[in-house]
């Protein structure tokens, strides 16, 4: 079996897993595991792998300890990168700005043209380079293989990349509409596509990721048109512990008159706001359990979700004129049945008709969740932006 090693590395974790790239999307993967608490004094990594599950705790201060740690583990379960025949390595990278628009073999060149775009995700970029670095002396005999989340946005039409503001200064500084959740909206968009039996460049879809992040898209055929996430992901739909589209104005309220410094005001929007703001919580099974129990506070939360989901879908269907599929995806689309039967209810007259027995069955792989006579299809297709990772990898080996 020929395995992809997918590496996704944030600030102070190493999320990875080992995958077939041939497998299904709602197989688990060879092996999975995550390196946590880098930088902190003591750090955890967890193994996943046939059924079990290993944990070893050790000071991690930084990437390459970790790294090297979870191979060592994978290895002693004779899972290790050696232990397997590794065609390619797929990082995920958050930003490609407006130089990646699709996946790249990763060269020296190209590790000097993602730092570039550091300061259009200072959060992010910073540690899926330090991610790939650590990996590619690791493992210097496989392809190396970058993958944008922000690649498959990259030709969207001016009118919706670009924002009301000073234009020179604007391309100067980077500022417009990127897109995030890319490869998901692509793995989803193409799915659907297979499941409708039908050329890709012939049907207009929706897709709404619903997950921790949350953000949709309109998609003509193969272009998509229009996206929620803007320059950062910060933007669009209410999130589970980001706010989504406020008024700009709030940030320079909070600053002048709150006396809230940037960066607190960038914590709140970005952590402590979403459902968490409202309600105190996050998870929506946590919130539906608090809904059950008459919580006012986390109604309100799930009505405002709600509420700005029906926008985007709305403002979606006019962008795109005639749409064919609407499809929910991610922990929450996936599994939440009440978010997809609120977000799409009474729109009958539009031609959509969600069937309330298709919309209950549990998440065992992608299904049509319409009624037989709804004009627009809903469906509903677990997403695996690893798998999909996996795949593009595989493409260079
Ligand atoms: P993701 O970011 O795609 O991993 O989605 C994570 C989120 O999905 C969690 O924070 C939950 O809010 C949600 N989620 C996961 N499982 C369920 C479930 N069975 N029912 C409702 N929400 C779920």
């Amino acid at each position: 079996m020929s395995l992809v090693l997918v590496l996704n590395s944030g600030s102070s974790s190493i999320k990875f897993q080992l995958v077939d790239p041939d497998q299904h999307a709602t197989d688990e993967p060879f092996a999975s595991g995550l390196v946590e608490q880098i930088g902190e004094p003591m750090g955890r990594v967890t193994l996943k792998h046939a059924g079990e599950k290993h944990v070893v705790e050790a000071p991690i201060p930084d990437h390459t300890v970790g790294l090297d740690l979870a191979f060592k583990l994978m290895a002693e379960h004779e899972c290790g990168p050696t232990d397997v025949e590794l065609v390619a390595v797929g990082h995920r990278l958050v930003h490609g700005g407006l130089v990646f628009s699709k996946p790249e073999l990763i060269t020296d060149q190209i590790v000097d043209l993602a730092r570039s775009l550091i300061p259009l995700a200072p959060l992010h970029n910073p540690a899926n380079i330090d991610g790939i670095e650590v990996a590619r002396k690791l493992l210097p005999d496989v392809p190396h293989v970058a993958v944008f989340d922000t690649g498959f946005f990259h030709g969207m039409p001016p009118a919706a990349a670009l924002y009301a503001v000073d234009k020179e200064l604007a391309a100067e500084t980077g500022v417009r509409r990127y897109g995030f959740h890319g490869t998901s909206h692509e793995y989803v968009s193409n799915k659907v596509a297979e499941l409708m039996e039908l050329p890709k460049a012939a049907i207009n879809q929706i897709t709404l990721h619903l997950g921790n992040g949350a953000s949709c898209a309109a998609i003509k055929g193969e272009q998509p048109i229009d996206t929620s996430m803007g320059m950062t992901p910060l933007a669009g739909l209410v999130m589970g512990t980001r706010s989504g589209d406020v008024d700009p104005g709030i940030v320079f309220h909070l600053h002048r008159t709150a006396g809230m410094p940037i960066d607190d005001i960038d914590e709140l929007l970005n952590k402590k706001s979403g459902v968490k703001g409202i309600a105190g919580v996050n998870d929506f099974r946590e919130l539906r359990r608090m809904i059950e129990e008459e919580n006012e506070d986390a109604w309100l939360a799930y009505n405002i979700y709600i509420h700005q989901l029906r926008r985007y879908i709305g403002s979606y269907m006019i962008s795109l004129g005639r749409v064919d599929a609407i499809t929910f995806t991610a922990g929450v689309g996936e599994n939440d049945s009440f978010v997809r039967a609120d977000a799409l209810a009474n729109l009958e007259m539009y031609g959509i008709k969600i069937d309330p027995e298709r919309n209950a069955l549990p998440n065992t792989g992608p299904r049509l969740i319409s009624a037989h006579d709804s004009v627009i299809k809903v469906w509903v297709v677990p997403t695996n932006e690893e798998l999909a990772i996996a795949r593009y990898a595989k493409a260079f080996a």
